[in-house]
């Protein structure tokens, strides 16, 4: 692989250039992980926001994204949307995670279902 600080070629086994020490990792993943946040960001509330109100996947099954009033959703709209996604998800990860300290091990979707989970020995 090529620095791309100094461009010469570098150990692709090492995290840094052997030439001029520059961080050769850092920027790819750096660069990746926008990748993985944007895409699906820009596909998501770009489309949604878009004249046809859905993702392709969404046209297939006839389903719109509407506000409360059942209008087109604004850009920012659909992208606060999006994000919230990742607020569930995670939320739900710690309502996973709560059953390891729980006293009844009841997660979050438990405690909401008014739910235990037994063990029968
Ligand atoms: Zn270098």
């Amino acid at each position: 692989m090529f620095c791309p600080k100094c461009g010469k070629e570098t150990d692709a086994s090492g995290k840094f250039c052997q030439w001029c020490g520059a961080d050769t990792v850092g920027p790819i993943v750096a660069s990746l992980g926008m990748l993985i946040i944007v895409i699906p960001w820009v596909y998501f509330a770009g489309f949604e926001s878009s004249r046809s109100q859905a993702t392709p996947g969404k046209v297939l099954v006839h389903a719109v994204v509407t506000d409360l009033d059942g209008d087109r959703v604004s850009f920012a709209r659909a992208t606060l949307r999006h994000f919230g996604k990742f607020i569930s998800l995670l939320i739900i990860f710690i309502g996973f995670l709560m059953i390891a300290f729980t006293k009844k091990k009841q997660g979050l979707h438990d405690k909401i279902g008014g739910c235990l989970v037994l063990r029968q020995d």
